[in-house]
């Protein structure tokens, strides 16, 4: 079988590599319809997270289960599943609390930039569709299974209500996605961070009310213009970087919230300051499988199409051409098809 493995900045190959197979009983393959390209894979992409050995790509999937273990209850073979980056057991107490990205026994999928995955803890990671879905729909429900699920869960943990005025700083797929998560939860006016023409586009096609192009103290300054001097109540960060996540406290107003999806790198905040914020702070690694059910549903009655975030399909073959698009700001989101 051909893969994905980066060996190192912007080498990417699609190489011979061992086939996945069952290795535990609570595994299981799954015939990947279609994978994708995410914005975290950027980072060792650049150099910016080490890359000490070759490293098997992809943690976004969906498909066709092949094969499972013999404890395996919940799924079986030709049902359509979709699973989180974090594989999870969802019963330990963690699971229980609706944090299955901090499961006890949780494991990262990795290898998804592939024709066929492995997947451990099978019953607690997947999650089937009704049946088997419609070529046109696998984009979207492609996207449940990370970008999806983190913007959605940006926008949870920065409490979005209807009537609430949110702000979205990040306008990579994730942001984009978390516009459309706030509009779902009935926000009522969300301002969307971007300089880029498609995005903003996207981010209005998506719900945002407003677009701010100016960043850091700029940005923030814009924001409590728009907000009468008083600040959003609701504020996702799906950057990870010092200045967007001192622009989202910043942005909030006393007594608001802020959720963080942004894998952070350099960030550093000052406890005097977060003190006098009076600013909610919540985030880390989505745990998609909370979610799972509800967006699925969300998607197979066409509620929302996130699948839209998509502007590149590339064969899986050529992948690496989807790592340098986004690399380049030319693609917001590489989808591959096998
Ligand atoms: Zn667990």
């Amino acid at each position: 079988m051909k893969g994905t493995v980066l060996y190192g900045p912007r080498d990417v190959r699609f190489e011979e590599r061992e086939a996945p197979r069952i290795i535990k009983p609570t595994d299981a393959t799954i015939k990947i319809a279609a994978a994708c390209v995410c914005g975290s894979d950027l980072w060792p992409y650049r150099g910016i997270s080490p890359v000490t050995q070759p490293v098997p790509m992809g943690h976004e999937y969906c498909g066709i289960v092949e094969e499972v273990g013999s404890a395996v209850k919940s799924v079986k073979p030709g049902q359509f599943v979709i699973g989180s980056f974090f594989a999870s057991d969802n019963t330990c107490p963690h699971c229980q609390a609706g944090y299955q990205s901090s499961c006890q026994h949780r494991e990262l999928v990795a290898g998804a930039q592939a024709p066929l995955l492995r997947v451990p803890l099978a019953d607690g990671t997947l999650v089937s569709t009704p049946e088997v879905p419609p070529d046109g729909m696998v984009p979207s429900l492609l996207t449940l299974s990370d970008v999806m699920g983190t913007g959605w869960f940006a926008a949870d943990a920065a409490s979005v209500k209807p009537g609430k005025a949110v702000v979205v700083v990040g306008d990579g797929a994730v942001g984009l996605l978390g516009v459309l998560s706030a509009r779902q939860m009935g926000a009522g006016r969300i301002i969307a961070i971007s300089r880029h023409e498609t995005r903003q586009k996207l981010a209005r096609e998506f719900g945002a009310t407003d677009i701010v192009t100016e960043r850091g103290d700029e940005g923030v300054a814009r924001i409590m213009e728009l907000t009468g001097g008083i600040g959003a109540d609701s504020v996702l960060e799906c950057v990870g970087t010092q200045e967007a996540m001192m622009q989202a406290i910043r942005s909030t107003r006393p007594g608001g919230y802020a959720g963080y999806v942004g894998v952070p790198h350099g960030v550093q905040l000052k406890g005097e300051e977060l003190f006098f914020t009076h600013a909610h702070l919540h985030g880390g690694p989505a745990p998609v499988r909370r979610y799972l059910p509800d967006l699925i549903k969300l998607v197979w009655n066409g509620k929302i199409n996130p699948g839209k975030v998509f502007d590149l399909t590339l064969p899986l073959d050529k992948v690496a051409e989807g790592y340098r698009a986004m690399d380049e700001r030319r693609a917001i989101k590489a989808l591959l098809r096998p």
